[in-house]
Parts: structure tokens; C-alpha cells; sequence
């Protein structure tokens, strides 16, 4: 049996246009159908069509061009193609170098058809050195060849793991807590009407904050605050960044419940899983959580638990769509929802567009970031936008966008291979 999660359900209304935030009746919660053996790596072929035919091309180069938060990755094959992705953002320059001195090996001389094996060679290879920034660097390897795979198939790469593209609906996610609940309320509304949103996010308590608020009182008055302007009709989560053990989670998921939210986001320090389970055991509101997550197991024993009935992985931390679609299809054998974790607009959030448009338990929304961050602006085209609440999805080949020639040429660049 499976745990079909109210908000799934609810958000799919809301989604669609006129639903009512507040949905009907959730279904009990169960444990998930995961088999605890089922291997995470290594396991059997992902039933994916492009990865079970070889291209006869081999890898040739691997190159990154960083600047700021942001690397992006070229890689070439013999035949001079050629596709485009993205390492992590933050700190790009240290994951750079983790590329090329880490996984650049893993990719060069093999066929881009191999990217399954490829992919869980690297992780385990790098298994002195788990998890972020060979994730984090792997991810650019990885997105670069599937930008390759679907301009050889002439497809978006969401048509190539079952989608097609298509318009998904976005949630605005607010990035601050120095916004005080007056100013949030008011830029919400104001987002609501110019953009057509059908969903927020808003910051409660504080990041790690041991039980502390940003300020004495702010998420009390927040919450209220942010259902009362936007009115019922509208979609609203809430993110506590690890903020609260399990009793202080509880009282603000509460507080959460009685004004219709529908996602409490990473209530508990994310490490805490049992914490976490507690919480999401106790209240009725969704709890949603996982964007730090990049292991495998560790998701197959969170979605086992359950910890979670949401699941939130960021594609950019977890080393690329393969892994991230994995965890997508943890989740939808467990009946859980999955709203991958992008919160900024660079690449991040065209990987998880592609994603929501090909997963049959998509969240429904997209989270998309509503601050200002001058250095995401002119890094590709077509340009991310909102348009009726819903983000248009290119068509074009591969990820369907084109990074700046010029963003490219004030980047700093390395490379392997030839
Ligand atoms: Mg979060």
C-alpha cells in the first residue's frame, strides 16, 4: 500500500487553476515499498531508451569555464560535438577542480551512452571523499552529456527519460528572514497579481537555529500574516533550514496546520532523521525535506522510514539527473511527491524543469526563487520566466538553452582530456 500524500493531491488542484489550498482528507501514512536490499549503485540498468544504445562516440574533453558562483562544463566528443551543463553553484571554483582532478577520468574515453555505469564508477571510486563536492562536480559532467545525448536524438531531455515539454506551474520561494512578515505579505501579493502565482514558500524560525527565531516573535506573526494577504486559494509552504527539535517543529507545524499550509520544509537538523520521522509522524501538514541529501541509501532509508512525505532532491548536489531520478522513482513507488530543491535560477532550475516535466509524481511546482541575483542574469538563453504562475519550458534539443557567449568568455577555464 501505498501513502498518496494529501498535499500531492491538494497541490495537483491548486495547480490546475481553481483549487482550494486546504485539501480533503489524507490518506493514513504507510511504509514505503522500498526494498531495504535494493541496491543504490550498480543496481539494474536505469530503464532509460538513449542509455541502452551505444553512440560509438568516445568522450574526448571535459572543460570548465567559472566565474562566481557559477561553472559551467563543455564536453566534447571524438566527433567534435558537443553538450553543455552545470556544476553545483557556490564555491564553483573548489568543485571545478574537483572535476578535473576526481571525475574528468570517469567520463573521458567512454561512450556517453555509458552514463549509468559512468556515473556510479565515479561515486564509487571517489568513496574516500564521499558525497558534496564530488556530487557537486559530478553534476556538470553529467548534465554536459545528457545536453549531448538529446541533440544527437534531436529531443529536450525530458522527452528523453518519458516527458515532453511543457509549462510547469512554480512556486515562488522567498530566500529571506530579514524580510519582516509586513514586507513579505505585500511582495507576495504583489508577485501573486503581477505573475499569476498559485504557490509560496516562506522562512520560519531561523537556519540552525537550536529553537530560536530571526527574531523574537517573526514567525508567529509571519505566518498569519502571509495566509490572510495572499488568501485562501493560494498554494503556501514554509521552510525551517534545520531550525527546531522535535517539540518546537511540532508547535509551529501546528501553528502551520491552522492557517493551511500544506509543506513544512527541513523542520529538524536534516542529519536528524529520527527527528525528523517524529515530526512528520505527528502532525498532518506534509513535511518535505532532502535537499542536502546525496546518498542513495541514506534516501532509501528516509523515504523507507518514512522521514519525509515529500521528497526534495536538488539535482545540482545530488550528481546529476540520473541519481535525482532515482530517488524520484524511490519516491513514486512509495507514493510521495517529489519538488526537486532549485533555489536559484541558473541551471539548477532548467535541470529541474526537465525533471518535473518526465516524473509521474511531480511535486507539482517548480520552486522558483523570487530574489534578486544579479549574477544568474544573461547566463543563457532563453531567459527562465514566469507567465499565469507557470514556467515555459523550451523545446529546443538537449536543455534547450544556450549559455552566453559572452558569460563564457570573461570566464576562467580548464580542461581535460584532448
Ligand atoms: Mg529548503
Amino acid at each position: 500500500m501505498t501513502h498518496s500524500r494529501r498535499s500531492f493531491l491538494g497541490g495537483l488542484a491548486v495547480a490546475g487553476a481553481a483549487g482550494c489550498a486546504r485539501p480533503a482528507e489524507r490518506a493514513p501514512r504507510s511504509r514505503a515499498s522500498v526494498p531495504p536490499s535494493e541496491p543504490v549503485i550498480g543496481g539494474p540498468p536505469d530503464p532509460i531508451p538513449v542509455l541502452r544504445e551505444k553512440t560509438g562516440l568516445r568522450i574526448a574533453s571535459l572543460e570548465t569555464f567559472t566565474r562566481g558562483h557559477v561553472s559551467i562544463v563543455r564536453l566534447t566528443t571524438d566527433d567534435g560535438s558537443e553538450g553543455w551543463g552545470q556544476i553545483s553553484t557556490y564555491d564553483a571554483d573548489i568543485s571545478a577542480t574537483v572535476l578535473h582532478r576526481k571525475v574528468a577520468g570517469h567520463f573521458i574515453g567512454r561512450d556517453p551512452a555509458d552514463l549509468s555505469d559512468i556515473v556510479d564508477r565515479c561515486i564509487e571510486a571517489n568513496y574516500k571523499y564521499p558525497w558534496s563536492f564530488v556530487c557537486r562536480a559530478l553534476t556538470g559532467a553529467e548534465t554536459a552529456a545528457w545536453d549531448l545525448l538529446g541533440k544527437r536524438a534531436g529531443k529536450p531531455v525530458c522527452e528523453l527519460i518519458g516527458g515532453a515539454a511543457k509549462p510547469i506551474p512554480a512556486y515562488g520561494s522567498s530566500m529571506s528572514r530579514e524580510i519582516t512578515p509586513e514586507d513579505e505579505a505585500a511582495r507576495l501579493v504583489r508577485l501573486r497579481d503581477e505573475k499569476g502565482y498559485r504557490a509560496f514558500k516562506v522562512r520560519v524560525g531561523k537556519v540552525n537555529g537550536r529553537d530560536e527565531d530571526q527574531w523574537p516573535g517573526r514567525t508567529e506573526t509571519l505566518v498569519p500574516a502571509i495566509r490572510q494577504a495572499v488568501g485562501e486559494g493560494v498554494s503556501l509552504k514554509a521552510d525551517g533550514n534545520s531550525c527546531y527539535t522535535p517539540p518546537k517543529a511540532i508547535e509551529v507545524g501546528r501553528l502551520l496546520e491552522e492557517h493551511g499550509y500544506d509543506h513544512f520544509e527541513e523542520p529538524c537538523p536534516y542529519w536528524e532523521l529520527e527527528w525528523t520521522t517524529q515530526v512528520a509522524a505527528a502532525l498532518d501538514v506534509d513535511v518535505a525535506g532532502g535537499e542536502q541529501d546525496n546518498d542513495l541509501a541514506q534516501w532509501r532509508r528516509m523515504i523507507a522510514l518514512p522521514a519525509v512525505d515529500i521528497v526534495q532532491p536538488d539535482v545540482c548536489y545530488m550528481g546529476g539527473l540520473l541519481r535525482t531520478l532515482r530517488v524520484a522513482r524511490m519516491a513514486e513507488k512509495a507514493g510521495m511527491p517529489c519538488v526537486p530543491h532549485s533555489a536559484n535560477l541558473a541551471m539548477v532550475t532548467v535541470f529541474s524543469l526537465h525533471l518535473l516535466a518526465a516524473i509521474p509524481n511531480a511535486g507539482p511546482f517548480l520552486e522558483y526563487s523570487i530574489e534578486d541575483t544579479p549574477w544568474t542574469e544573461g547566463l543563457f538563453d532563453p531567459a527562465l520566466r514566469v507567465v499565469d504562475g507557470d514556467v515555459p519550458m523550451s523545446t529546443e534539443p538537449g536543455w534547450g538553452v544556450r549559455v552566453s557567449p559572452a558569460w563564457l568568455d570573461a570566464a576562467e577555464t580548464q580542461r581535460s582530456g584532448v
